[in-house]
């Protein structure tokens, strides 16, 4: 890679980091159990229930975002219990070693990649087995680029006595999630994609009823307790010793969040959706999820043909122009392209990794897809 140029990511994770989130990162570390601290929880606390639109806590572990999912499975469940996976990814394949792990007796969904679910699908599989008492699901599958129907699978589940588990790690502050008012009962996230911060955090909330389950269960796991935690976080605290940057830099970046508006933020992240979908159709490329409304807003994904794998394109984008990308996950690995718009993104770091992108394919396209995709992005902000 020449030297005089930025590197550029345009990846699900980790994101840019915003300078002011950086600068406070940098600042001296506050002792975890004084008051200055305290205060910092208190109104990230705040903030964080905002942003999960709930009136529950929401509690930070200091773990990357699979901690989270660990600690929904090991809270919520007994071993033996029967739960049903939706998967149609890697990470949704991701549920199902968790589930296996804890015990769990999952019965599994599985829809082929890029593929999404039917809710009547899932009430007709929780009405033929009562036995079942949870549901997992991402709410957006980032290996492929699917946005699933949490909303209405949450109206089935909330009907019945089976607590809904959604994986938003993708999803929070990125697209709209609206924790209480859809009747989620764990939501969980992760601090490097939409939250602009580095990854070593994850969130997790309960609604009323998943609390009242998770006094019931021994979790068998030290560390990931969130009964302990939920009391620490009454009080200010966390549990063990707190990531302090991270939860300083945490206060910062949402009060950017809040500061832009979170509809303003999902504005703008459905206009870089729209202008990466336009430009990347306009430069001849197979968009891999077409079903409109089930595509993710933090990443667009590409099918590849068959004798153009993704792994050398990848590389020659980072090494000519910058801008990582990332192939696919999984099954999919040179079978897809992924060019993430999440979090600290704007228009010209897009347009960045369409020009990357399209410079790195064998036959290069003309310029006129960095046009339409610069006007989709206008016409979706209504400029
Ligand atoms: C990134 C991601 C994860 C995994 O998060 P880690 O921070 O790598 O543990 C899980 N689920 C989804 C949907 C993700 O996008």
């Amino acid at each position: 890679m020449s030297s005089i140029q930025a590197t550029r990511m345009l990846t699900p994770g980790p994101t840019p980091i915003p300078d002011r989130v950086r600068l406070v990162m940098a600042s001296p570390l506050l002792h975890h159990r004084k008051d200055a601290f305290k205060t910092i929880l208190a109104e990230n606390q705040i903030m964080l229930k905002k942003l999960f639109c709930t009136e529950s806590p929401v509690i930070p572990l200091a773990s990357s975002g699979t901690g989270g999912m660990t600690a929904a499975a090991f809270n919520l469940f007994e071993p033996g219990e029967k739960v049903l996976v939706a998967t149609a990814g890697y990470f949704g394949n991701r549920w199902v070693d968790i589930a296996t792990m804890r015990g769990l007796n999952p019965v599994i969904l599985r829809k082929d990649a890029g593929k999404s679910f039917d809710p009547e699908e899932i009430r007709a599989m929780l009405d033929a087995d009562p036995a079942i008492r949870g549901v997992f699901m991402q709410i957006s599958e980032t290996s492929t680029g699917v946005l699933h129907p949490v909303q209405e699978v949450a109206a089935v589940t909330r009907e019945r006595n089976v607590l809904f588990v959604a994986d938003g790690i993708s999803a929070v502050s990125i697209s709209p999630v609206r924790m209480d008012e859809w009747g989620i009962d764990c939501l969980i996230t992760g601090s490097q994609k939409g939250l602009m911060l580095p990854p070593g955090l994850a969130f997790i909330a309960l609604s009323p009823r998943a609390w009242k389950r998770a006094e019931e269960v021994r979790p068998q796991c030290y560390y990931f307790d969130l009964i302990q935690e939920r009391a620490s976080c009454a009080k200010n605290q966390t549990h063990y010793t707190s990531p302090i940057s991270l939860l300083m830099g945490l206060h910062e970046a949402l009060t950017m969040l809040h500061e832009f508006g979170m509809e303003n933020v999902f504005k703008k992240q459905w206009a870089l959706t729209q202008m990466a979908r336009t430009g990347l159709a306009a430069m001849g490329m197979n968009l891999f999820v077409k079903e409109e409304g089930r595509y993710t807003w933090g990443l667009t994904s590409v099918l590849m043909p068959e004798d153009m794998p993704a792994g050398p394109i990848v590389a020659k984008a980072f090494k000519d122009c910058g801008v990582i990308l990332t192939a696919g996950q999984g099954d999919l690995k040179d079978k897809v392209i992924r060019l993430a718009h999440m979090g600290w993104i704007d228009w010209a770091d897009l347009a960045a990794g369409l020009h990357a992108l399209a410079w790195s394919l064998p036959e290069k396209p003309k310029g006129a897809y960095l046009e339409a995709a610069l006007d989709a992005y206008h016409a979706a902000l209504g400029e």
